[in-house]
């Protein structure tokens, strides 16, 4: 997809990547949560709007019958949400998802059990992007000051995310690992810092108390839910687990470092 090949192609500039998950950072979430949230959408939004008669793309949504139940209903809010596209594109889509079915159906029980259990393509789309995403954060907190950025900024890694950077810079080693160790840090402060926010929200429900409640300590219990669970729309809830950094720039900086 297209999409996929335009952000693999630019993973190499540090300064578009960088400036993604510095824009990504200015908000009171996980950065790459809300990254993934918006590659998927941009998955969904580029099959309904650029794909809806691609035959390679239309096979793919048949091995699962139109994507897995969560990103079926997400294409369906989407499509909701986009009155310009008048159904027709999910039309022409399920009508062929379902004569699928109903060929399988009619040809015998063998078919018709095994029909539909493909994988979904945006799943696997997301999940490479997830690893780009993680190893893109991992590598420039190696060699840019991505470090800092995160530090002064109120967004906070998820607990998913902050694990798959962690382990991979523990993979690169060397230098990576006075990195972790900084990481480690600024999450543990980030946390601090929150948990500090929240106790102060408590105390000041007090009558006695007659200190003003702030804006980040109403919003503090939200942003915990952020770091503890993944962003609300984050596709990170989805329960595969993250693969190790294989072909990407960090496993080429990893080989450098090593060689
Ligand atoms: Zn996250
Ligand atoms: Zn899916």
């Amino acid at each position: 997809m297209r999409f996929l090949r335009r952000t693999r192609s630019e993973a190499g500039t540090k300064d578009l990547i960088y400036a993604r998950l510095e824009e990504a950072m200015e908000r009171p979430e996980c950065p790459i949560c809300l990254l993934l949230t918006k590659a998927e959408r941009g998955l969904i939004e580029e099959i309904l709007y650029e794909h809806v008669q691609d035959p390679a793309v239309r096979k793919q949504l048949r091995s699962s019958l139109g994507l897995c139940p969560y990103h079926a209903w997400l294409l369906h809010d989407i499509s909701l949400s986009r009155p310009e596209m008048n159904g027709l594109g999910v039309t022409i889509i399920y009508e062929d998802m379902l004569s699928t079915y109903l060929e399988a159906l009619t040809s015998g029980e063998e078919q018709e059990s095994k029909v539909g259990s493909g994988p979904c393509i945006v799943c696997e789309h997301v999940m490479e992007f997830e690893v780009g995403y993680v190893e893109a954060f991992a590598e420039r907190a190696v060699r840019t000051d991505l470090l800092a950025t995160y530090e002064e900024s109120p967004s906070v890694l998820c607990i998913r995310h902050y694990r798959a950077v962690r382990d991979a810079l523990k993979e690169v080693g060397g230098e990576a690992t006075e990195v972790l160790e900084r990481l480690k840090a600024i999450q543990g402060r980030k946390i601090e810092s929150l948990i500090k926010l929240m106790r102060e929200y408590v105390r000041k429900q007090d009558y006695r108390v007659k200190e003003e409640i702030t804006a980040e300590e109403a919003r503090a219990w939200r942003v915990a839910l952020h770091v503890l669970k993944g962003g609300r729309n984050s596709p990170s809830i989805l329960s595969y687990k993250i693969p190790k950094p294989k072909r990407g720039i960090l496993a080429k900086l990893s080989r450098r470092k090593r060689g």
